[in-house]
């Protein structure tokens, strides 16, 4: 066994063609080992089959060709960029690239062969290819018919890391330790569902012979994960129905105080929540449990109140956030009303000088700070607390499988408490949270205020700078969201990003007004320009999905999002849900950068006719699709690379319940098969680090 894992562990410059220059580049896209290359599946394939002739490529299509190129040259025109021909037996095709690269330019210059592909638009009445994707061909040698597509295909040739490239490599990182990777499927499994052994299942997938090939090693693949992450999760489950909590909580006086020294009433929803959380603190239950609900339907209250019990008891809470500006709006909003109950609490993230941070570790250690609100470094850092009791994970949605198993391995034997903004639909849960109990905030509070959704075109972007400038000079605030930094970011053109953006926003608002903000400065310079913004000295703030996450200024009523294309509707949902938090109606304005695509604008209008988030995640499931609606950048082994958890929903539910079946005994193991896969599991779980998964 150990041995095995040895093999595979390997570092790639054991493979024969990797050597210094490579391993360094593959590590870059986080290959380090002999492992990682062999499960770097292809993204997609393209058959020979679906390539068709220059001659039919019609504008608005998805298209592919395989082609020569011709009259290779930068033009400068306005802008810089490159143009060419690519011509085969039946026409020829205008192709541009923005922003060329030097290779690129080289690689052209060469006119070999190559295969295009993108989505063919249209210019002077012809169709024309911009930014396409590409791909060196050799006719003869890759004749097979099937050609595998690896993840950043593009990124990887600039390293001179083809498709072809690393399939070779895959292929001879294979000859090397094939017979050595494990088998974690039971032969039941595989039997009943007629799945291919992993063996056959790698081989597929990376050198498919036929469209079959490429369906059924996916499948094994998706099962695979799915089934992992499902056995994984219900061994965690029974792990902690069995746990009991090191302390029991039994008073809630700071609870009431604090319900006291509110300005509002509890929900019937909230209060239900906080109910439950108390009966298994009372009980001494270890609670893992997961609160969703609607942008603003108020959960860091009820996190707040489990705080308490907690603190009561006689323990700490750490109270995380995902961004130090949001771990600074809970410390501040919470100070002085925890302050009047005789709680003591501290902030810590990277804007605070080095000597204070000292002093509050200090007092942290020695237990005389009771709740500390900091990012999740906080169990990652130097912090190490006298007496954790809960941690509290706010924004959970932004975080992968890994990443909550690493926070749960470092709070021990601590309540968890998660909160997460994006209403989960059923399936996913299952998929992603199967491990936590889950409890729901149905409803909003009662407020005043409502917010109105525009949706406009360009053109309109000067009456609605205006009007938001009317709205701050009567004391009002408001943000613009870009989807972009700088124009760089992503290569993708088509964002409008904020260093473009930041002309036109001069222009009618004054220096002083405006506070920039993103995720590239310091937390220092963060903190200072939102305080500015809280106070009031700055009026409007522009920043990248900065603002996305749980800001939660009440006077704030405008919103203008630019490009807002480019978020996923979950994550509009949660950018408006910044404003119309106060007394003054809202208005949430869309400026759209793509009017003409259709699909593009259909969700956008339906996004401005709905202020229900469940609605918005499922119709985002349904348009976009699984993953990046969410944002989980997964890491690691249980990664769903291969299964979309909707589109497998089938999968899904059978991979449920074989891992029921084998959790509690009515689906027998072989000895080795046990073996195997507690092996696996003990070492994902058990030893996933903070560290290595927060990125
Ligand atoms: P989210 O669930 O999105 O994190 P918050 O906890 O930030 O929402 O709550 C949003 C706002 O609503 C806060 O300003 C909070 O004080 C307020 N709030 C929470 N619960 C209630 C309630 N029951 N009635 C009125 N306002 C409430
Ligand atoms: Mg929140």
């Amino acid at each position: 066994m150990n041995r095995t894992k040895n093999l595979l562990n390997l570092p790639l410059k054991q493979v024969k063609g990797i050597g210094e220059k490579r391993s360094i580049v593959l590590s870059k896209f986080g290959l380090h080992t002999v492992m990682d290359l062999i499960y770097f599946f292809p993204r997609k394939y393209i058959e020979r089959a679906s390539l068709i002739d220059i001659a039919d490529v019609k504008a608005g299509r998805d298209v592919a060709f395989l082609a020569r190129v011709k009259k290779v040259r930068i033009v400068r025109h306005r802008k810089k960029f490159l143009e060419c021909y690519a011509f085969d037996q039946t026409g020829e095709i205008r192709i541009v690239f923005f922003n060329p690269r030097f290779w690129m330019l080289k690689k052209l210059k060469k006119q070999g062969h190559f295969i295009f592909w993108g989505k063919a638009k249209e210019f002077n009445m012809e169709p024309v290819l911009v930014n396409p994707n590409l791909e060196p061909f050799k006719p003869y040698a890759d004749a097979k018919g099937i050609y595998p597509v690896y993840p950043h295909a593009q990124k990887l040739a600039r390293f001179g890391l083809s498709s072809k490239t690393i399939n070779r490599l895959v292929e001879r990182a294979l000859e090397l330790v094939l017979p050595s990777i494990t088998e974690l499927l039971p032969i039941q499994v595989r039997k009943e569902l007629r799945l291919p052994d992993v063996y056959e299942a790698i081989k597929m997938i990376h050198f498919p012979l036929s469209k079959s090939d490429i369906t059924r090693s996916r499948t094994r693949f998706a099962f695979e994960e799915l089934f992992l992450t499902q056995l994984l999760f219900v061994k965690r489950k029974n792990e902690n129905e069995k746990k009991i909590a090191y302390f029991v909580c039994r008073n809630d006086n700071l609870c009431k105080s604090y319900l006291a020294a509110l300005d509002f009433e509890l929900t019937v929803s909230q209060k239900e929540v906080f109910e439950k959380i108390r009966d298994e603190l009372y009980n001494g239950k270890r609670i893992r449990r997961l609160i969703q609900g609607d942008v603003g339907c108020g959960k860091t209250v009820v996190a707040i109140l489990a705080s308490l019990l907690v603190v009561e008891a006689g323990y700490q809470v750490a109270f995380m956030a995902p961004t130090e500006l949001l771990a600074m709006q809970h410390y501040e909003k919470q100070r002085e009303i925890l302050d009047s109950l005789g709680v003591s609490s501290a902030l810590i993230t990277g804007g605070i000088k080095s000597a204070e941070i000292k002093k509050l570790i200090g007092e942290i250690e020695s237990k005389r700070i009771n709740i500390v609100f900091g990012t999740h470094s906080l169990l990652s850092g130097e912090v190490s607390f006298g007496s954790l009791g809960l941690c509290v994970i706010d924004e959970q949605q932004r975080f992968g499988v890994m990443q909550r198993l690493a926070l749960l391995n470092k709070a021990m034997d601590a309540h968890a408490i998660f909160l997460s903004a994006t209403p989960i639909p059923r399936t996913l849960f299952l998929a992603l949270y199967g491990d936590l109990d889950l409890s729901t905030i149905p409803e909003l509070p009662p407020r005043k205020a409502r917010v109105r959704t525009f949706l406009r075109t360009p053109s309109r972007r000067d009456a609605i700078y205006k009007f938001a400038r009317e709205r701050f000079d009567q004391g009002e605030k408001g943000y613009i969201v870009f989807p972009a930094i700088g124009s760089d970011d992503n290569g993708d053109k088509d964002r409008i990003s904020i260093k473009e953006g930041i002309k036109f926003v001069r222009k009618y608002f004054p220096e002083d007004m405006v506070g920039i903000i993103h995720g590239r400065l310091s937390g220092k310079e963060k903190r200072r320009i939102f305080d500015d913004f809280m106070r009031g000295n700055i009026k409007l703030l522009v920043g990248t999905s900065i603002v996305e996450v749980g800001l939660d200024v009440k006077d704030a009523t405008v919103l203008i999002i630019e490009g807002p294309e480019h978020f996923g509707l979950s994550q509009l949902h949660q950018i408006r849900g910044r404003i119309g938090r106060g007394e003054h109606e809202g208005y949430c304005i869309l400026i759209a950068s793509k009017p003409d695509d259709a699909l593009a604008f259909y969700r956008l209008e339906r996004f401005a006719s709905t202020t229900n988030g469940f609605e918005l995640a499922e119709l985002d499931l349904q348009l976009r699709g699984w993953g990046n609606p969410w944002g989980v950048e997964q890491h690691g082994f249980l990664s769903f690379r291969v299964a979309d958890p909707l589109k497998d929903k089938e999968l899904l539910e059978k991979a449920s319940l074989y891992a029921e079946n084998i959790a509690n005994g009515n689906i027998l193991l072989n000895e080795s098969e046990m073996n195997m896969i507690k092996d696996y599991l003990d070492t994902i779980s058990e030893n996933v680090k903070l560290d290595d998964v927060l990125v």
